[in-house]
This record gives C-alpha cells, sequence and structure tokens, in this order.
C-alpha cells in the first residue's frame, strides 16, 4: 500500500498538469495496491496464489476501458497495481507477471521475509510518510471529512492480510511466533504504524458523518 501511494504520486507528477484531473484520490491507490492478492481468497476455486492477478497483461485488459473514459488520469491507479507484482512481488517472490503469453514464475525471489523484504517496507513506508506530509495529503486524509470513511476499507484489507496467517494459526501462538525473528518484528510494527493511520483517517471520516447528523438534528 505504500510503494503504490509512492509509485502513483510519481507517476501522477509525470503527467501534464492540464490532465492530472485534480489530487488522487487515495484510498483507491491503497486498496489497487493490494488487489492483485485477492486471489488468496479464491484457492479453494483453484486460482493460484500469484498466477493470473499478478499479470501485466490481465491489468491492461481491466484498465482498457478506465483509459478509455479517463485517458491519463487513470494512469497513477494503474501503477498502483502493477507496482504490487512488477516491483514488490517481483523482488521479494515470483510471480506469473506474462500471463497468458507465458505461465513461467518470474522474479529475483529474495525471500518474505528476509532483510531486503523489511528493508523495501520499511523504506516504502518512510517514502509515502515523508510525501504525505508534504502534499498535502496528510493533512486531507487527517481532517474531518466523510470522504476520509473509505480509508477503511485498505485498513480492513490490511488487517485481512495481516490475520490471512491465523486461519491456520490461532491468534496467541501467531503473535509469539512474530517476536521469534526481528524480520518479523519490523515488519508487524509497519504494519501497525500504517494499520494505525488508516484508522484514525477512517474515524476522522466517521466523525464528519456524527456532525452531519448532530447539525441536522439541532435544526427544528
Ligand atoms: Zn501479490
Amino acid at each position: 500500500m505504500a510503494w503504490a501511494y509512492v509509485w502513483a504520486v510519481a507517476v501522477w507528477a509525470l503527467i501534464p498538469i492540464s490532465k492530472r484531473g485534480g489530487k488522487l484520490f487515495v484510498p483507491a491507490i491503497l486498496m489497487l495496491g493490494v488487489l492483485p492478492d485477492i486471489d488468496l481468497f479464491f484457492g479453494n476455486l483453484g486460482v493460484v496464489h500469484h498466477s493470473f492477478t499478478h499479470s501485466i497483461f490481465f491489468w491492461l485488459v481491466i484498465f482498457a476501458p478506465v483509459f478509455a473514459v479517463y485517458g491519463l488520469k487513470s494512469v497513477p491507479y494503474l501503477a498502483a497495481v502493477v507496482q504490487h507484482f512488477a516491483f514488490g512481488d517481483l523482488l521479494v517472490d515470483k510471480v506469473m507477471i506474462l500471463w497468458p503469453f507465458s505461465s513461467s514464475y518470474f522474479g529475483l525471489n529474495f525471500g518474505m521475509p528476509s532483510i531486503l523484504d523489511v528493508a523495501l517496507e520499511t523504506a516504502g513506508l518512510l517514502l509515502a510518510a515523508g510525501i504525505i506530509v508534504f502534499n498535502g495529503d496528510l493533512r486531507r486524509l487527517l481532517s474531518v471529512n466523510k470522504r476520509n470513511i473509505l480509508m477503511l476499507l485498505p485498513f480492513l484489507a490490511l488487517i485481512a492480510s495481516m490475520l490471512w496467517f491465523a486461519v491456520d494459526w490461532s491468534l496467541i501462538p501467531l503473535i509469539a511466533y512474530v517476536w521469534t525473528r526481528k524480520s518479523l518484528t519490523a515488519l508487524v510494527f509497519d504494519h501497525l504504524i500504517l494499520a494505525a493511520f488508516l484508522a484514525i483517517s477512517g474515524i476522522q471520516g466517521l466523525r464528519a458523518l456524527g456532525r452531519k447528523h448532530a447539525l441536522t438534528s439541532k435544526t427544528p
């Protein structure tokens, strides 16, 4: 999610100002950043993790109509989803990136967790944090605005991915396991920081709803 934001902002900055169409919609960027891993939930339907949802061509086809309607504005959103497997997964694992033209898995396979993985995830989080402060997104995402309710979607996706491993583990041994390896502890720490930020942003969105309700109930 952090890298999706970094890549999307970088691509957005390359688009001519007249074609950018305003600020990026951050909840969508964050969700797109993890969307390829939706294949995890379809394992019992025979969908193999890191297969077609991790293919560049699959997403090019999905985005073709979006591009036809929204033009260059849509490219940062495509970048958010493509970086998931063409950057992140390609470095730490192997993915079927050229499907349907090749069913081979490509990747540097550094491992997860590994030093490179922890370094990448932490660097992504720090970069995203730096950008979000300077481009004004932090102020918008922490303001009492009902748009921020949608930040609860990436929050839920993040929690779901963190608890994914709890399907085979009960929670207490899972939490204990996190402390057995420094790399895992660091990764969980990164995830908790991001989760806290998403939760606060979402709660600010809910507060906007509450305020609106309080205002309307006061009017006679
Ligand atoms: Zn993935």
